[in-house]
């Protein structure tokens, strides 16, 4: 029952990457932070 509902509402889960030093959203396949500098990309999925 869950599985059709499921396949009637096609949901692409949005992914976000931010810099954990300041925060800024930067592309997926960023490495490190274009505006810091820092390597440190969090990436979280936001609905
Ligand atoms: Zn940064």
């Amino acid at each position: 029952m869950i599985e059709r509902l499921r396949s009637l509402l096609p949901r692409t889960p949005t992914v976000v990457h931010e810099c954990r030093q300041c925060g800024r959203t930067v592309e997926e396949s960023t490495d490190s932070c274009p505006a810091c500098g820092a390597r440190n990309i969090a990436s979280y999925a936001v609905e």
